[in-house]
């Protein structure tokens, strides 16, 4: 029988691991596949690590993972994928807001020959109006900064088969955003839409911090476009003061009146010291991103390996 692996990060969701396993017994119930649910606790500071103890004993087939400290839900996901050994991988959220009922058409499509099945959330319950809308427009500037296609909508519930996994291990960058790498792989994809219930239990783990961070990582991770909007700012700048210098000159040598003018001055002082800063925000950003690429360091540390892995994941 053919084994998939379901891999879920989860961080403080003490009240949610229980419900969700229970979701996904009962799916694979119906299948006939076998199943390792690999959970990556991402730092938990909750009661998760000790029910996904709890688990393991009960269930063989369940197998965690726990990392050393809170790194983020796209490293925990690398941490899953990286250690996951079904012939196919699911990755999903631990708060029900992926279906677990939509495995079944998802392992239907892998049947069918699709390498990746990527489910597009049209909708997501309960979702206020103010991350509906920055998530539409910010999948729009994405597209028109991004060498590749981001879907709107895309998540991180998506089955991969195990050669695209096995590709997918290749990447070690660590700014990542997932749904753009897979995508911008290759390999034969298909989508499928669902709609995103509301969370079982908790609130929320991704904060407007998170968020913005995984935003600016989608766009920085795929495109130079910023650094080369800065050169255009730059060059339309240079452009403007050989104006202004001629303006300059004239007033000086032809009408003798160069007193006048301070509030051009002024004003040319503070547009161009904050287009300056801008640009070298820009610049500042991607060289930061370098600098933390540069450093190579581990991706994530492992606390805790899965329990059949008796070596210790960082030595
Ligand atoms: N998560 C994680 N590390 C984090 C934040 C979230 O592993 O730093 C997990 C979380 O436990 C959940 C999944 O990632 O299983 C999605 O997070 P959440 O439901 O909070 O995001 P939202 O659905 O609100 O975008
Ligand atoms: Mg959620």
């Amino acid at each position: 029988m053919k084994i998939i692996s379901v891999v879920v990060p989860v961080y403080n969701e003490e009240d949610n691991i229980e419900h969700f396993y229970q979701a996904i017994v009962d799916v694979f119930e119906k299948l006939d596949y076998e199943f390792e649910l690999d959970f990556v606790d991402d730092g938990s500071k909750d009661r998760s690590r000790e029910i996904l103890r709890e688990l393991e004993k009960r269930d063989s087939r369940v197998q965690s993972i726990f990392l050393a400290k809170n790194s983020g839900h796209q490293l925990a996901l690398t941490c899953g994928l990286d250690h996951a050994e079904g012939d196919a991988v699911i990755t999903m959220d631990g708060d029900m807001q992926h279906p677990p009922e939509l495995i079944p058409t998802l392992l239907e499509k892998w049947e069918q020959g699709y390498e990746v099945v990527q489910t597009i959330r049209k909708t997501t319950e309960g979702v206020s109006f103010f991350k509906k809308l920055t998530s539409k427009y910010y999948y729009r500037v994405l597209n028109m900064l991004s060498t590749v296609h981001i879907q709107e909508g895309g998540s991180d519930f998506r089955l991969m088969d195990k050669v695209v996994v096995k590709a997918f291990r290749r990447y070690r960058e660590h700014a990542r955003f997932i749904r753009g790498m897979i995508g911008a792989m290759g390999f034969k994809q298909t989508q499928i839409e669902f709609i995103a219930p509301k969370r079982f239990a908790g609130v929320s783990k991704f904060s407007p911090r998170k968020m913005l961070h995984l935003a600016v990582d989608g766009v920085m991770a795929f495109s130079i476009l910023p650094l080369r909007i800065s050169l255009y700012i730059g060059m339309i700048c240079g452009l403007l003061s050989v104006v202004l210098f001629l303006h300059v000159l004239v007033s000086k040598f032809v009408f003798n009146d160069a007193v006048a003018g301070w509030a051009t001055i002024t004003a040319c002082v503070l547009f161009f010291g904050g287009v300056q800063l801008t640009v070298l925000g820009i610049i500042g950003e991607y060289i930061g991103r370098i600098f933390e690429e540069v450093k190579n360091r581990p991706l994530y540390l492992v606390g805790r390996g899965k329990p059949k892995d008796l070596e210790d994941e960082n030595d």
